[in-house]
């Protein structure tokens, strides 16, 4: 199969990197969230913990859990789930989390999944939602959690934007927070298979063309920057845009180029506004271009959380995700 040669090309660390740097920068912002504490005046921020819940310094929040939840329903038996997307398994390990009473849960999700306690169909209960809250189904909740989806779907793109789509829908039925997914997941895919971080352009081709142009605008304004200027950032078209402002307008050291995770997702917290989720966003794409070696080793001996997972058992998840074998 075309998916399975494309990914045995891919390397084990940049699929590593993605689900680490998400986790990096989410737990890396999760202490300034909607300044919950200041940023530090060194632009050097620290996995303190805290924010909107009581969370542990290294300790991931509901973007990296929400992550995990769609890396889990992609996996059976231990193993890549080779049958295709089962979007109810992916909604059950959503329910699993939320069921475990987390701290801070978006509220989109929040509704849709409240709605879906009794075994509603979640994408309908998002429809519903949408119906009676225009906005609150184009909130970032979709976006932060979509990576796994890239590498479920490595150099296979049209199966990739239909289902970032569909697992965006789950809980966001809002057209904007499904084809942030797409351009995200196709960004992700060029970072991990062709070490570029410009790729989330390439996935402008997968917008439905009623659409395109305005993406196209946004981007460019992402591309002009700074970073600073997308704030607030809880709607997923100024999350994407902060994200990869981040990502663009942060310079590599020439001589640790792979520095620029670190120093990209310090700028990226520095942003402000919901700190935890545009670091986490920007942290899938810089952890696919440079790899979990470029993870600092004092974060990644702090990462954790729901549901139970260390940086080990993250980096694990993303393989199996990939079809990749164990290192
Ligand atoms: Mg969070």
């Amino acid at each position: 199969m075309a998916d399975r040669a494309e990914q045995a090309v891919a390397s084990p660390d940049r699929i590593e990197g993605v689900l680490l740097g998400a986790a990096a920068g989410d737990a890396l912002g999760a202490g300034y969230e909607f300044g919950c504490a200041p940023f530090p005046t060194d632009g050097r921020a620290r996995m303190i913990g805290g924010g909107l819940g009581p969370f542990a310094p290294g300790e991931w929040t509901d973007d990296t859990a929400m992550t995990v939840a769609i890396a889990e329903g992609l996996v059976a038996d231990g193993r890549r789930a080779d049958r295709g997307v089962d979007l109810a398994a992916i909604g059950a390990h959503f329910l699993d989390w939320f069921r475990a009473d987390p701290p801070d849960v978006g509220n989109a999700t929040r509704a849709v999944l409240a709605a879906a306690r009794d075994g509603a169909d979640l994408a309908r209960a998002a429809r519903h939602h949408l119906d009676g809250h225009p906005r609150g189904g184009a909130g970032n909740g979709a976006l932060m959690r979509t990576a796994p989806v890239a590498l479920y779907h490595l150099g296979v793109e049209a199966a990739m934007a239909e289902t970032a789509r569909a697992v965006a829908a789950l809980t966001h039925a809002d057209p904007l927070a499904g084809d942030a997914c797409v351009l995200w997941c196709v960004g992700i895919d060029r970072a991990v298979r062709e070490d570029r971080l410009d790729g989330v352009r390439d996935g402008l081709a997968w917008i439905p063309e009623e659409r395109r142009e305005r993406w196209a605008g946004w981007l460019a304004e992402a591309e002009a920057g700074p970073p600073e200027r997308f704030r607030p950032n809880g709607f997923t078209v100024p999350a994407l845009q902060a994200a990869w402002a981040a990502c663009l307008h942060t310079v590599a050291d020439e001589a640790a180029p792979d520095r620029q995770l670190e120093v990209a997702l310090h700028r990226a917290v520095g942003i402000g506004d919901d700190t935890d989720t545009v670091a986490a966003i920007a942290g899938a794409l810089l952890g696919g271009r440079w790899g979990a070696a470029a993870i600092p080793a004092e974060w990644r001996a702090m990462l954790h959380g729901w549901p139970g997972l260390d940086a080990d058992g993250l980096a694990s998840l993303a393989r199996t995700v990939a079809g990749v074998a164990e290192a």
